[in-house]
């Protein structure tokens, strides 16, 4: 380094031009020695040291509850415990809506009125059934399978589905069916979606992903606030179902919204919905 050195130099210059004027060659050395330090400019500030490099935020990470096992009696054919992490045969726990607090869903939905679901969701599903019939591939063809379903309704689903096969275990059921007290349609929030123009392909079945009705579900849903809760290859390790759709509201703002986002909090974190809403 080149300056600190000069510098040394000059101060040693200026105690001998201080020192020893009697010696005139060495005074006239420190002179120019020290005029040659006057000229000299003054070291630039050292650079300060560059800002880290901004790095995203890390995703927030999600700790599963810790929960006491949940004992359930079920189906009349024995007693099983909830996992630690809260869940049973993978499905979470939902606590189910009044049924007073319910609505009918739009007519061109469920003309029959049996399709109940939390209100809140009602202004996104009627913008989303005014798009779709608007769209001659899809017009008038969306309809509801199935809507709210109350704790003895997925009781009777869930258990029904063992009965009808009696090898099946629990484990094997829940595959395609929630526990009762662990689906989401006990929120009022989901809704399972058909086509009238099924052409061959039954209700609630992987096929339903190549109708019309179900490609513009895939297409358009996630605008109006409607999310796939079960995706294939979901780490959820629940069946595909592409029929099945969770309100989460449009925006965050959108009214009704932050309480369905909180009631299906754990899912949209720990198993992220495909189509999803991002907003
Ligand atoms: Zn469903």
């Amino acid at each position: 380094m080149p300056r600190p050195a000069l510098a040394g130099q000059c101060r040693s210059l200026l105690v001998l031009a201080g020192q020893s004027a009697s010696l005139p060659a060495l005074a006239c050395a420190s002179l120019l020695a020290l005029a040659a330090c006057a000229t000299e400019p003054p070291a630039p500030p050292a650079p300060a040291p560059a800002p880290p490099a901004p790095t995203a935020a890390p995703p927030p990470v999600y700790v599963p509850p810790i929960v006491a096992p949940r004992r359930l009696a079920l189906c009349e054919r024995g007693v099983v415990n909830s996992a630690s992490d809260g869940r049973l045969f993978n499905h979470l726990p939902y606590t189910p809506v009044s049924d007073t607090a319910l609505v009918s869903a739009p007519p061109q939905l469920s003309p029959d009125g049996s399709c109940k679901v939390h209100p809140a969701m009602l202004a996104d599903l009627s913008r989303m059934l005014a798009a779709a019939g608007s769209d001659p591939l899809v017009a008038g063809q969306i309809r509801a399978v199935s809507c709210h379903r109350s704790y003895q309704l997925q009781n009777a689903t869930f258990c029904g589905g063992i009965n009808a096969d009696e090898s099946g275990s629990f484990a094997e059921r829940a595959w395609a069916s929630a526990p009762p007290g662990y689906s989401e349609h006990a929120t009022g929030y989901v809704v399972d979606f058909g086509t009238r123009s099924p052409n061959g392909c039954p209700d609630a079945e992987a096929c339903f992903g190549t109708t019309p009705v179900g490609k513009w579900l895939f297409a358009n849903a996630a605008k109006f606030g409607f999310e796939l809760s079960f995706p294939a290859g979901n780490a959820q390790k629940v069946k595909w179902e592409p029929w099945h759709w969770r309100w989460v509201g449009a925006t965050a703002t959108t009214p009704g919204a932050a309480a369905a986002r909180g009631v299906f909090a754990q899912a949209r974190t720990r198993f992220p919905a495909t189509p999803r809403v991002e907003q």
